[in-house]
């Protein structure tokens, strides 16, 4: 079966796969969905006896339908090789009561690396399918993980720059070092003087400026987008959640055809969206439970319909779920309206304008996958604390957010017998002082050195401190730029040389 995307907001008509990559977003402004959701055509009993690469294959195909068999096994093969630390890639790990999957394994020590290590890929042999002569320039805005794991994954490819903006106030220490420190002559980076949703706002500007877009062609460039809007993210995140359910049948945990619960720490909503679509191309889940933060924009909207930004932002433990606009669900939305574009446009535009809109009852009435929670400071660091002092298992501030709504969601459904995974997204090490204050508030009150923190961490939890964390001890800082928000599109025309 041939897949095509269309724009959630319905101008442009459909375009290929690796169109739609290469855009990354639509033209109106939308973001662009499959026309048509395609099946799994391979059996859980096969899938259980493959490798991730293996599996990776069978799930992209589906979604990819316009790249040639080799063209995406070199993809994967290139994307999911000995950068990540286990041959696994996505390991799971059984604790107080749940299954954790670990999908910090990668270059980054966060999730964002799962689809990241193979965008770069997927963008190139886009590139050459389409024809593309200009120098593809990868814009993206990130809550902190988001940006390093492009930039390592963009770094010295050819026929590729890429820039980052982050929030200069808003991400951990370990966050900001990775960034600062990166290498790659097509590498930049720039603090911002604002938050992420700002940072955000500002790179969809410069996307859906028309006349700019002209300029960039003039000087053979041409803009697109690493952030979780880009369908080249979502689809390689579906595989982890296929990946997950074959293990826990192939260990004896659950048994073909068992529902699963996933519960997923959420920010921009794409890695959860991956997990709805994994349910709709014929993955047995139960409920998708959606962890948020303070910034609880996503559970109010789950209690009332009622999507509504306007609020303080908080700047909490778990800094890649700070987010007030999470983009992805307007691909949720769009399911919900029953692939209506002109619903769709509607309620964003109110989002743009009013910094809210609410959806009709018979879209909420569709929204029975869904459970939405959210979890407070206090709860995330007793919650880390709890679980290594019950197991030893020590979980990061937005795994532990999943945890602590999971609690929550156990204790309001006592009689719900499946199986949950908890999506475990990034390596405590990139949160040691947060997660040392979960575990020993008094050593971290008076250590004042991030390193001191890491060290402490790895005799806690009795293990190795990771390579991407040892590396950051002595890289020299590489990016130094800052700028106001209104002035993010100068910037980039100075790096350019435009
Ligand atoms: C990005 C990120 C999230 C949020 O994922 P979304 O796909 O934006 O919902 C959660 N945890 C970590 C560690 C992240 O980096």
């Amino acid at each position: 079966m041939n897949i095509t995307y269309t724009s959630t907001r319905g101008h442009g008509g459909e375009v290929t796969a690796s169109m739609a990559i290469l855009k990354g977003l639509a033209d109106d402004g939308g973001l662009f969905v499959p026309v048509t959701m395609p099946k799994l055509d391979v059996t859980v009993d096969q899938l259980k006896n493959m490798t991730y690469q293996e599996t990776a294959y069978e799930v992209m195909k589906l979604f990819l339908t316009d790249f040639t068999e080799d063209e995406l096994k070199d993809c994967i093969r290139k994307a999911y090789d000995e950068k990540f630390d286990t041959k696994e890639i996505a390991p799971i790990r059984e604790a107080g009561g749940a299954y954790y999957l670990e999908l910090y394994h990668g270059a980054t020590i966060a999730f964002k690396d799962m689809a990241l290590s193979i965008l770069p890929h997927l963008m190139i042999t886009a590139a050459r399918k389409n024809h593309v002569t200009n120098d593809i320039i990868i814009l993206t805005a990130t809550s902190g993980d988001t940006g390093k794991a492009a930039m390592a994954g963009f770094a010295d490819v050819p026929g590729t720059k890429i820039a980052v903006f982050y929030p200069k106030d808003g991400v951990s220490p370990v966050q900001e070092r990775q960034m600062v420190t990166q290498k790659g002559d097509n590498t930049f980076v720039v603090g911002i003087e604002g938050n992420f949703d700002d940072a955000q706002a500002g790179v969809k500007k410069m996307f859906s400026d028309k006349e700019l877009e002209k300029e960039l062609d003039a000087h053979g460039f041409q803009f697109s987008s690493a952030n979780s809007i880009n369908i080249g993210r979502l689809v390689p995140q579906i595989v982890y959640y296929v990946y997950a359910y074959t293990r826990l049948v192939k260990d004896g945990r659950i048994k073909d055809g068992d529902k699963i619960n996933i519960t997923v720490p959420t920010g921009n909503f794409g890695n959860i969206l991956a997990a709805f679509y994994a349910k709709q191309i014929g993955l047995p889940v139960n409920k998708l439970i959606c962890a948020s933060n303070e910034n609880k924009v996503l559970y109010d909207f789950f209690a009332t319909g009622t999507y509504d930004r306007n609020r303080p932002f908080v700047v909490t433990s778990s800094p890649s779920m700070d987010i007030l606009i999470s983009s992805n669900l307007e691909r949720l939305i769009y399911r919900l309206t029953d692939n209506d574009p002109q619903a769709t446009e509607k309620l964003m535009q109110s989002l743009a304008s009013g910094g809210q809109y609410t959806i009709t009852d018979a879209m909420r009435a569709k929204l029975t996958d869904f459970y939405g929670n959210f979890a407070t400071e206090e709860e995330t660091l007793a919650t880390i604390r709890d679980l290594y002092q019950e197991t030893g298992y020590v979980i990061d501030t937005h795994t532990a957010v999943a945890a602590a709504v999971y609690r929550k969601y156990k204790a309001a459904h006592a009689g719900d017998p499946a199986v949950t995974v908890i999506a475990s997204t990034a390596s405590p090490y990139k949160f040691s002082r947060s997660v040392m204050k979960a575990i020993d508030p008094e050593l971290e009150e008076k250590t004042v050195d991030e390193f001191a923190l890491v060290d402490a961490l790895s005799k806690a939890s009795g293990t190795p401190e990771p390579k991407a964390v040892s590396e950051l001890r002595t890289a020299p800082v590489r990016h130094k730029t800052t700028c106001a928000v209104p002035d993010m599109e100068k910037t980039i025309k100075t790096w350019l040389g435009i």
